[in-house]
């Protein structure tokens, strides 16, 4: 298909044709980005596709394609980048559970792509064998690199813990907080 160079606006556009194309044959749907305001740093214009493993659609692949409307982006140095997340019950938020792996653009456009679709079936099979909690939810690397609970459970059982202390103190006539007075 012929070498991509990135300073060429219609290789771009071939390119992230090819790129869409191989997503979606591998049943990749686009997802929204959820817009901040003010935007955070991290906020990204670039469209992201994802696949879920779960029925649920709580582990997913995603896939950050580098392409901003209908074409990649021009600069050789970022990479299509490919990773699994969780999105937590607790917090609403999505943490990486497979690393992000990265492929560049460089070369011929259908071996970027098949690349791409590698790191993609990659992925998909580490999802398989993660290192999962006692409640069943894979882990993830903390910003202390230990291995915690994707799905943060630990709250649960905190608020388990302190509902039920709270309900004892009121059954027991001790009511000393607001919360113990709550409805059951
Ligand atoms: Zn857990």
């Amino acid at each position: 298909m012929g070498n991509y160079r990135p300073e060429i606006p219609e290789l771009r556009k071939i390119l992230a044709f090819n790129i869409l194309d191989t997503l979606e044959t591998a049943g990749f749907a686009e997802i929204k980005q959820r817009r901040r305001v003010p935007p955070d740093p991290f906020d990204t214009k670039e469209r992201v596709f994802t696949r879920d493993v779960t029925e649920d659609g709580r582990l997913q692949v995603k896939v950050f394609t580098t392409i901003v409307e209908d074409e990649v982006r021009n600069s050789g140095k970022d990479a299509i980048r490919v990773c699994a997340t969780w999105l937590s019950s607790e917090d609403d938020r999505s943490r990486g559970v497979v690393a992000v792996s990265r492929v560049h653009r460089t070369g011929d456009i259908q071996a970027i792509c098949e690349r791409m679709l590698s790191r993609m079936r990659e992925v998909w099979g580490r999802v398989k064998t993660l290192e999962r909690c006692s409640c069943g939810s894979p882990k993830f690397k903390s910003k202390k690199g230990n291995m915690v609970c994707a799905d943060l459970c630990w709250r649960r059982e905190r608020r388990r813990r302190w509902q039920n202390m709270t309900r004892k103190k009121a059954r027991d006539g001790k009511v000393s907080h607001w919360a113990a007075v709550r409805a059951e």
